[in-house]
């Protein structure tokens, strides 16, 4: 998806690594890069300098948080910065609702409208589409073909010439689905006749969202398609199609999002579940490599806030068994470790294998000898000798081996603590980071 764009941003990204001080040299090779990036994927000219102007000010003109390095503090800058140039997402409920398509022809309306539908389908809805369709031959029968495999009623009539008619009909005789979606006929260009007719099936569908269809492949030149259908018939949601295709869906992108029409979702591909609600943030960071840090701050926050865990003492060098307790509690709440890993931007850094080898049932195990330890042993795991280890195996109704197991894992993770710890990363300093004002 978009061509080179992510690669050439990480490329771009990458030569600030490693750097402790940003100077203005450093800054300058970077936005040029930053610029050559964008104008590939299409970005606007003068939209890519004034986000130049504002990377360069802000990296050069801003202190960095503490704790968090140079490089860091550009990469979320940069993060930010393009999170702004997608704009906000546009939103909707999923609740009953009308949703009107527009769009030109070949742009993938008819396509996405059974997209659609089975995006509400998946959530509970129970959606059908009306084919308004009366220009193109074979339009209803590709809408049908398209429904009829995912149990989607399709109302429409090949043979009526009268849009309206089919709008008003349809709206009776689909009316026991929740979500009705329009599809709509599409012309080569914007000509009078598409847009009066468009006009009128607002008019007279009254429906709670306007949606435009766009191929990502026009780029730039998207802006004055979403301009001229939101003058029609106010469009409150852009849907960008093809995304797969071209490298100008950065272009696409960017100028939709400039005509402060919010982008809800993302085609990419032209089977029915090649669709995916577009979000700046999750977008941004995977195209530059970053893991979906706004899912991970989100799920990471909520887990600690209920775990109190204590970052601050873990930080300052303590890493206990209480503490790896807490942990695997605060772990267990966010999903699988590896699956949390995956979304950290660790860099270089190596995990053990190992420290992903511990399934739920075997933290289970592990709280219940924990239960058995003494609070003296929990905070100073080091004074459990042999002895203490069969009493805690009593207690808890294991072998020994198995608490001799616990502590051989809490020493590993101990030790991966400590490397955390050792500067390059870790889990405080990167909430701060991408947390607050992203
Ligand atoms: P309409 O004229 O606006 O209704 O457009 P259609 O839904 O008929 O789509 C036109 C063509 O684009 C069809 O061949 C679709 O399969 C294709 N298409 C639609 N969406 C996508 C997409 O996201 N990716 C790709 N690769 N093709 C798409
Ligand atoms: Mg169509």
């Amino acid at each position: 998806m978009l061509g080179n764009l992510g690669g050439n941003l990480k490329d771009a990204l990458k030569k600030i690594a490693g750097k402790t001080v940003i100077d203005k040299a450093s800054v300058e090779e970077l936005v040029k890069d930053l610029q050559r990036a964008l104008i590939q994927a299409d970005v606007n000219v003068k939209l890519v300098m004034n986000l130049s102007q504002t990377i360069k000010k802000r990296a050069l003109g801003e202190e960095p948080p503490k704790g968090v390095t140079a490089r860091e503090h550009v990469l979320r800058i940069v993060y930010q910065e393009l999170v702004g140039l997608m704009g906000g997402a546009g939103e909707f409920s999923l609740v009953s609702q009308t949703i009107l398509m527009a769009g030109l022809q070949g742009s993938g309306k008819t396509t996405t409208t059974a997209k659609l539908a089975r995006y509400f389908q998946r959530k509970g809805l129970k959606p059908g589409v009306i084919c308004a369709d009366t220009f193109r031959p074979g339009a209803y029968t590709q809408l049908n073909t398209l429904c009829s495999k995912i149990n989607i009623p399709c109302f429409g009539d090949p043979d009526e010439h009268d849009a309206l008619k089919i709008v008003k009909e349809g709206l009776e005789g689909i009316s026991y689905c929740d979500v009705i979606i329009i599809d709509t006929q599409g012309r080569h260009a914007l000509e009078d006749e598409l847009i009066d007719e468009i006009i009128n099936i607002n008019k007279i569908s009254e429906p709670d969202h306007r949606w435009l269809v766009i191929d990502a492949a026009l780029g730039q030149q998207a802006s004055e398609q979403a301009r001229r259908f939101h003058e029609a018939i106010g469009i409150d949601g852009v849907i960008i199609t093809k995304m797969d295709g071209t490298a100008k869906g950065g272009g696409a992108l960017s100028a939709v999002s400039e005509t402060g029409s919010g982008i809800i979702f993302i085609g990419q591909g032209e089977t029915i579940e090649d669709f995916e609600r577009f979000d700046p943030d999750g977008f941004i960071s995977r195209l530059l490599g970053m893991g979906d840090l706004k899912a991970l701050v989100e799920r990471a926050e909520e887990a600690l806030s209920v775990e109190e865990l204590d970052p601050e003492a873990i930080l300052k060098g303590k890493f206990t068994l209480r503490d790896m307790y807490k942990q695997l509690e605060a772990i267990n709440k966010m999903g699988p470790l590896k699956q949390v890993m995956g979304m950290m931007p660790l860099g270089n850094m190596k995990i053990p294998d190992d420290a992903y080898d511990i399934t739920s049932n075997k933290m289970d195990r592990y709280k219940v000898i924990m239960d058995s330890m003494t609070p003296a042993e929990l905070d100073n795991p080091s004074m459990i000798n042999s002895s203490r280890i069969h009493r805690i195996a009593h207690g808890a109704g294991a072998g020994p081996e198995e608490v001799r197991e616990l502590l051989k894992y809490y020493k590993m993770m101990n030790k991966t603590m400590k490397g955390l710890r050792g500067g390059k990363f870790n889990m405080q300093r990167m909430m701060k980071k991408f947390g607050g004002g992203a």
